[in-house]
């Protein structure tokens, strides 16, 4: 099949174009469309795809949901078949092509700063529509990324004209630029004088000041190298918004400036800290309560806790062991969560207890001839006192 005539290549700002269908094949649920020129971008290097519509002959849309590019031909995916030989218009989302092109030449200046000053290359770049990561060889600082990020801001200030040029083979022997691989055919070179020259297919903004800021949201140390993720122009714009707005709904919670926001957590940490102690007190507190309640003489003691520590558990049953002659059982938990349970007996065996608690409910769990535990689904707390008023 004949190439696709890359509108992109020279023009990136061109957000619609006229164009012919050369073919159209069913493809998944929908139809892969092949036109003789396009303006769209298909995913590649990294880069998702554009989105936009092809534009019919009696003004219909079809929205353009997926570019993959095949050798040389450029396919859009569509649910509508289109005949071959149409003459139809292709409209691109620029909103979302223009914020690709800011993250896409912030990448740039970014891994050439990376590659100029600290010699590592850029070995992975991911483009999606929330997430611009760059793998770097080789590790880098804190204190070097915040560095980088620095003079790439500058560059973006200083609004230098971003190049594209088709070198030949000659002229390329006698540049420096960075490419991931060897490129067969013409190469495509996008260079940002004073700060970078790399081999790129993508299109790119005109200026440096078209980036906006390029913030780097996060960063992890990667394959021996590190994973760098920024946030450029537009869409760093949108995250400063959001995040502006929580800390805004924060320091209203609080009623603390920003800056007294920190302080406030921490020392509501410290405030949950004590209290969880003083709650755990008081339940120790009230379950010792409730066993000065059991009569002496009686034989089979349960008690049900909503919530206690497994020790806690242990040493209840430990206790009512010496006083009480039969099972003495302690459930924690809830109907809906289940109980988990200790039984102990102080002279006969605990396992014994399992098959009464087996016919009315699930039951994992097992044990010694002193003591069992385990855990108890799908059963009331009623019905529990019902198994232990029928021990004999
Ligand atoms: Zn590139």
């Amino acid at each position: 099949m004949t190439p696709t005539v890359r509108l992109y290549d020279e023009d990136a700002y061109m957000t619609s174009f006229e164009a012919q269908v050369v073919s159209c094949e069913p493809v998944g649920d929908g139809y892969a469309v092949v036109l003789d020129r396009t303006a769209f971008f298909p995913e590649q290097g990294g880069q998702t795809p554009d989105r936009g519509s092809l534009v019919l002959p009696d003004g219909s849309k079809v929205a353009v949901t997926d570019v993959q590019i095949r050798g040389d031909v450029i396919e859009h995916h569509v649910d509508r078949e289109v005949p071959v030989g149409t003459g139809l218009g292709g409209q691109i989302d620029w909103d979302h092509r223009y914020e690709n092109m800011q993250q896409h030449s912030a990448e740039h200046l970014f891994s050439g700063t990376v590659h100029r000053l600290y010699g590592h290359d850029n070995v992975g770049f991911h483009l999606s529509d929330n997430n611009v990561t760059m793998d770097f060889s080789g590790p880098l600082t804190e204190e070097e990324i915040c560095n980088v990020e620095t003079i790439v801001n500058r560059a973006v200030y200083d609004n230098v004209e971003i190049l594209v040029s088709f070198p030949s083979k000659a002229e390329l022997a006698n540049m420096e630029y960075r490419s991931k691989k060897e490129i067969e055919g013409q190469l495509r070179l996008v260079t940002i004088p004073g700060y970078d020259a790399c081999a790129c297919c993508a299109p790119h903004v005109r200026r440096t000041g078209e980036i906006g800021i390029v913030k780097v949201t996060e960063w992890q140390n990667y394959k021996g190298g590190v994973r760098i993720h920024i946030a450029c122009g537009i869409r760093a714009l949108r995250i400063f918004r959001a995040e502006h707005d929580l800390m805004g709904r924060f320091s209203v919670e609080f009623s603390v400036p920003f800056e007294g926001i920190e302080e406030r957590v921490s020392g509501l940490k410290d405030e949950i800290y004590v209290l969880k102690g003083k709650l755990a007190e008081a339940k120790g507190k009230l379950a010792e309560l409730q066993l000065s309640t059991i009569p002496a003489e009686q034989k089979n003691v349960l008690l049900v806790a909503e919530e206690m520590e497994e020790p806690q558990m242990r040493g209840i049953v430990n206790t009512l062991t010496g006083q009480h002659s039969g099972y003495c059982g302690v459930f924690a938990g809830s109907p809906e969560t289940g109980y988990r349970f200790i039984i102990g007996i102080a002279e006969g065996d605990a396992r014994e207890a399992l098959p009464a608690l087996r016919a009315v409910a699930e039951v994992r769990g097992g044990g010694s001839p002193k003591m069992v535990q385990g855990s108890v689904s799908g059963i009331e707390s009623d019905i529990l006192q019902n198994v232990w008023d029928n021990f004999s």
